[in-house]
């Protein structure tokens, strides 16, 4: 494997019937290191497809260039082709040859000589399936057993990258979640550089090294799972991957606190705006003894936790608790709402 450097790529698609043209990917920075998984999180149409795409080869960028550790594969001089990449890449679904059984799956893209069973079965280890589905056929597979042998035939030729393009939404949301952390094992064990494209907060968060945040084909952060979702690059990042609430705020004279609808509030980083948005995450918001009214909405029990949407008695403001499930208030009951630790905030956009 080697480590995946985009340096300023940009992908622009040609204008169609009404002129309009798109840049899909814009200007975009991303260094995967050697053996790592980075999950590219967006919603749909930010550019997620179009990047795998130009790191496969299938795609040529119009700016910017793409290496895999020292070796240009993309950008000035003549870019090298899909095949000789040596890029693994493991579509949504329906990426199996149904015809074929699971063993000439993965061994699709091996050399023609002795050893290819033995890979296979090493594949099937790696994947967590046993090694008596290679005579089966895709049909006979549940779709995330069939995502599994999927990346099974990815790995199985060694390749330098291995691209994901949201390998789990067709499946549903038990299978989902178990598929996912199989997958993240077997691309762990087999030291794999990837990237893994999702739309979903929470598979991103759990399953990667590091997250990198599209929208509109700008990359707006990247860094660990814990700097996205305690530090998020702006409100509408922090809304996206923590489900946070933004409030207006007024910062201290010494810019380490601030007021807000919820009282008063420590900063987790000093401000030197005075006009502040806070984002408060829903496992800040706590229920106390002595603190500002909210009237209970809504109360989805999960057992061991709880997520409680309220409003505030004073101006309606709504806020999400998470509370553990035996302590959840009713529906329709007044409770007292406060913030646990220190708020996230940013400087207020100015509005002139
Ligand atoms: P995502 O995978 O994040 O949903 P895509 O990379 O598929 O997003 O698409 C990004 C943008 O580029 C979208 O606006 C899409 O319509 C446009 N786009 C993608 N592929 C093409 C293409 N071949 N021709 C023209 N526009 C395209
Ligand atoms: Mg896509």
């Amino acid at each position: 494997m080697s480590s995946l450097t985009v340096t300023g790529v940009t992908k622009v698609f040609p204008a169609r019937g009404d002129g309009s043209r798109t840049v899909a990917v814009d200007d975009v920075t991303l260094h995967v290191p050697h053996g790592s998984l980075t999950a590219v999180l967006g919603p749909s149409g930010c550019g997620k497809t179009t990047l795998l795409r130009l790191v496969a080869g299938f795609l040529a960028p119009d700016a910017g260039e793409i290496r895999f550790d020292d070796r240009v594969v993309a950008g000035a001089g003549r870019p090298v082709p899909p095949q000789t990449r040596r890029v693994g890449y493991v579509p949504q679904e329906g990426a199996l040859f149904p015809h074929l059984d699971v063993a000439a799956n993965i061994a699709f893209g091996l050399p023609r000589d002795g050893g290819r069973a033995d890979r296979v079965e090493e594949m099937l280890d790696l994947v967590e399936l046993p090694r008596d589905f290679a005579g089966r056929r895709p049909h006979e597979l549940s779709g995330g057993q069939q995502q599994r042998v999927a990346l099974a035939r990815a790995l199985a030729p060694s390749p330098s990258v291995v691209l994901l393009d949201e390998p789990f939404s067709s499946l549903d949301a038990s299978l989902r979640e178990s598929t996912g952390r199989a997958v993240a094992r077997a691309l762990r064990a087999a030291h794999a550089t990837g990237l893994l494209v999702t739309h979903d907060q929470s598979e991103a968060l759990s399953l990667s090294d590091q997250v990198a945040v599209l929208r509109a084909g700008r990359l707006i952060q990247a860094g660990s799972p814990a700097d996205v979702y305690m530090a998020p690059h702006d409100p509408e990042l922090a809304r996206f991957v923590g489900g946070a609430t933004s409030l207006p705020g007024e910062s201290d004279a010494a810019g380490t606190a601030a007021t807000c609808a919820l009282g008063r509030v420590t900063l987790s980083q000093p401000s030197s705006a005075d006009h502040l948005v806070l984002v408060v995450r829903p496992d800040q918001v706590v229920l106390v003894a002595d603190g500002v009214p909210a009237r209970v909405d809504d109360v989805s029990f999960y057992g061991h936790d709880a997520a409680v949407r309220l409003s505030l008695a004073a101006d309606g403001t709504a806020l999400v608790a998470r509370v553990t499930g035996p302590s959840a208030p009713s529906v329709g009951d007044t409770v007292q709402v406060g913030v646990a630790g220190a708020v996230h905030a940013y400087p207020a956009p100015v509005h002139d």
